[in-house]
């Protein structure tokens, strides 16, 4: 562990000792390990669980250990889902509790596990969440398992038709951008192409299927996402978990910790705010190449080479010169990437009323109350599939249910709401702009808040 994160652990334990017994400041009792190495990549998040989680070399849900290997291939979801939570060759396999949860509306995977029983875990769990039978995310999930057999499942080929058709305004866009050699149009691909990514994020959720490659187009990848966006983020946002949080640091912070931030930091954002999002998607890939390079292990998977069709395809369908072909294209991912920092990075956290690792909340909160209290929804795009499939929309329901396609959550929210009355939780959200500027306050933000049960 650096010294940067000791002070940092020290900070957690002053204010948890502050509010002893009831109250805690973050989801973990540990500091995470590895959280602060400069490479901020996914394999670090996952070998730092695997220290942290007391899942002794097996698979952890609950207070129980599991040995899941052999079902790796028949996994209904895919065998990623579990291949990337334990790798045999590392001691320490992780905690799955949430991801179990959240993965699992129905009981046939609850009835299933006992056959994959080892022992009861050594340790006590690193996450203070819990998932109570009677409390707001089991009995909403109760309630959700009912409802789910009697919906119209048929919205979800709109989703289908949206990615489609997404993917042919990419083509069509760059087809023209290329022969006209106008950034104007090029500028109007990029458009196409961020919002083809958010919206095949849908689909990189469910099992595998192919339109879960159409989020690799801007060298973003559906496999390194499913455990920075998927198992880190969905499981434990705004939290010391969240790679989402850890990934922007030390040029955007997001926790409300003095020790984190200096006034350069706290404001410079305003400014140096959208060079960070245009980068994105390139860094992503360099992070897995220098990764690579230093673990002595490809990173890489076939699926890599999708965000090079598109310059391929702007050259063999345009009359322009290779040169010109790269300018259009790297400006058309530079401007995608900007419009998903912007468009991502304020579509349901990053607001001052949202909790964050430092703030104050109930030890031992239920799940589902935790997820609840660390969102602000984006007002504006409910009743568009369209707009809530480009924009992250429907946070609310999309984070505790991630699985479930957003075109059928409209038909769920009457039980959502419902639920959310009974256990007195509110939804809080506010409008595109006042979203932004949020996120920036959210960004200068040093003071602690209290989140009560
Ligand atoms: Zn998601």
């Amino acid at each position: 562990m650096t010294v940067r994160s000791e002070r940092k652990l020290a900070n957690i334990s002053a204010s948890s000792q502050k509010t002893a017994g009831h109250y805690a400041t973050d989801i973990t009792h540990r500091y995470p390990t590895f959280r602060d190495e400069p490479a901020k990549t996914t394999h670090n998040w996952l070998e730092g669980r695997r220290y942290d989680d007391g899942a002794e070399g097996l698979w952890r849900i609950g207070d129980n250990l599991y040995d899941l290997a052999s079902f790796i291939q028949s996994h209904p979801g895919g065998p990623d889902w579990l291949r990337i939570t334990k790798v045999i060759i590392v001691t320490n396999g992780t905690d799955i509790t949430e991801a179990f949860e959240t993965h699992h509306i129905g009981r046939r995977a609850e009835q299933l596990l006992p056959k994959f029983y080892v022992r009861p875990a050594t340790h006590p769990r690193n996450v203070r969440l819990t998932f109570n039978e009677q409390g707001f995310y089991r009995t909403l999930k109760r309630r959700i398992r009912q409802r789910l057999d009697s919906i119209d499942t048929t919205p979800k080929k709109y989703s289908c038709l949206i990615v489609d058709a997404l993917l042919v305004a990419v083509l069509v866009t760059a087809y023209l951008a290329v022969n006209f050699k106008s950034f104007i149009l090029a500028f109007g691909c990029a458009v196409c192409v961020n919002a083809t990514i958010i919206a095949a994020h849908n689909f990189l959720h469910q099992r595998d299927n192919w339109r879960m490659l159409a989020f690799n187009i801007a060298f973003l990848s559906y496999r390194e996402w499913r455990v920075s966006h998927v198992i880190s983020h969905h499981l434990y946002p705004n939290s010391l978990l969240d790679m989402e949080i850890s990934s922007f640091e030390p040029f955007l912070c997001y926790l409300p910790w003095s020790s984190l931030k200096s006034s350069f930091q706290r404001y410079g954002s305003w400014v140096y705010g959208p060079f960070i999002y245009g980068a994105i998607f390139i860094n992503e890939y360099l992070k897995r190449l220098k990764d690579s390079f230093n673990r002595g292990k490809n990173g890489f998977h076939l699926d890599d080479v999708i965000p090079f069709l598109l310059p391929i395809f702007m050259y063999a369908t345009g009359q322009q010169s290779i040169g010109t072909v790269l300018q259009l294209w790297l400006f058309i991912v530079l401007m995608a990437s900007l419009c998903f920092g912007l468009v991502g990075l304020s579509a349901g956290h990053h607001h001052p009323k949202a909790l964050h690792s430092g703030d104050v909340f109930p030890e031992g909160w239920d799940f589902g109350l935790y997820q609840m209290a660390t969102i602000v929804e984006r007002k504006g795009v409910e009743g568009s599939l369209l707009k809530v499939l480009t924009t992250f929309g429907d946070h609310y329901l999309h984070h505790l249910f991630p699985t479930l396609d957003h075109a059928i959550l409209p038909q769920l929210n009457d039980v959502f709401l419902e639920t959310c009355h009974e256990f007195n939780v509110g939804k809080l959200s506010s409008s595109w702009f006042s979203q932004y500027l949020a996120q920036h306050w959210q960004l200068a933000r040093i003071k602690s808040r209290r989140h009560m049960a």
